[in-house]
């Protein structure tokens, strides 16, 4: 299948030119996102893939499918990007890599709890500078405490399994649960707010939850208590989580993922200023950690990437 893939990095092609050794399938690779103004670059193409970031908004998908284009393959799990009712009304076909590497992001979630608690970034800039001084460096232990995670799917599942190791309580709030795995306890959101230490997302953003994180959530929530997002950044109200932080009532903030991030990370910033004030402002804070939604990024996540996509399109081409 002839496919153009958006938004790629040099990751992806060689990981995507690596696993097609196996599929045999036409691959083009282009640095832009596809958007209304890139559109165009997927004429003559079956397929386009997709990731994160880029935006498949009912106009963009009324032009791929004027292109003839008839698959979208999104190389990622979460499909908040792509206006899945036009895709259906215009008969393109949708498909994504819902479970490549959960131990990926789930560990890049631990990751921000252990590095924000015991302040590893901070100490590590500390000692290069010869100072050994553990002034604010103070953290509390995991064992024991409670974690909250929002969405228990097979990231927040993956995440509990770690903390779990730890020694942590954990509750989840989830009302797509069919089962309740073992040692987690199911609560509703207002038992999870008022009872957690750490508060960790892996939901999907959607009509429902977007900013499920606000001002009132806050409100609920334990005088500072950590907050992490590895799932989509439209699940917080950047704004009040800065008042939080600036109140005391966010003890600690952790974010791989960023509301206005399309705009921020994916792109090679050294040429460009940063004009966004939200996010000046959360770096001013040195309780908040953000890193640039890098939670996907192990060997073992771009190979079952690569892998699944190339397959789905194999898959698709067959009917
Ligand atoms: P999943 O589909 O396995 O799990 C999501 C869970 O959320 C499901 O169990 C569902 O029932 C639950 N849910 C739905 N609505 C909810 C709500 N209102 N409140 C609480 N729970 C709700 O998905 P996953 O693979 O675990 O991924 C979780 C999220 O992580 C994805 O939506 C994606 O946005 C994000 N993600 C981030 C990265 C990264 O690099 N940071 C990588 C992959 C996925």
């Amino acid at each position: 299948m002839k496919v153009a893939i958006f938004g790629s990095k040099a990751y992806d092609q060689a990981f995507f030119q690596r696993v097609n050794a196996d599929y045999g399938h036409e691959l083009q690779f282009f640095k832009v996102r596809l958007s209304a103004e890139t559109v165009q670059l997927a004429e003559g193409f079956e397929a386009v893939c997709v990731f994160v970031n880029d935006q498949l908004s009912e106009p963009v998908l009324e032009q791929l499918a004027g292109l003839g284009v008839s698959f979208v393959a999104l190389r990622c799990a979460g499909f908040n990007n792509v206006d899945l009712h036009a895709a259906r009304r215009l008969g393109m076909q949708v498909v994504r890599v819902p479970a490549y590497s959960p131990e990926s992001v789930a560990e890049h979630c631990v990751g921000l709890m252990l590095t924000l608690n015991r302040k590893y970034h901070r100490a590590w800039q500390r000692v290069r500078e010869g100072n050994f001084s553990l002034q604010g460096l103070l953290g509390f232990n995991l064992h024991g405490k409670t974690v909250g995670l929002i969405g228990l799917g097979r990231i927040g599942l993956s995440t509990a399994r770690i903390l779990q190791g730890f020694g942590m309580q954990v509750l989840a709030y989830d009302p797509g649960l069919k089962q309740l795995p073992a040692g987690i306890k199911a609560v509703e959101l207002e038992q999870l707010y008022l009872e957690s230490d750490i508060i960790s997302l892996h939901c999907p953003l959607n009509a429902h939850t977007k900013h499920l994180i606000n001002a009132d959530s806050l409100t609920c929530m334990k005088d500072g208590v950590m907050l992490i997002n590895t799932s989509r950044g439209g699940l917080v109200d950047s704004q009040a989580v800065i008042n939080a932080l600036k109140s005391g009532k966010l003890g600690s903030l952790g974010l791989d993922v960023y509301e206005q991030e399309g705009d921020l990370f994916f792109e090679d910033l050294s040429e460009q200023v940063i004009q966004d004030d939200v996010f000046e402002r959360l770096l001013t804070f040195p309780n908040v950690l953000i890193t640039g939604h890098q939670g996907f990024f192990t060997e073992e996540a771009l190979a079952a990437i690569a892998t699944t996509t190339l397959a789905n399109l194999s898959e698709l081409e067959r009917g």
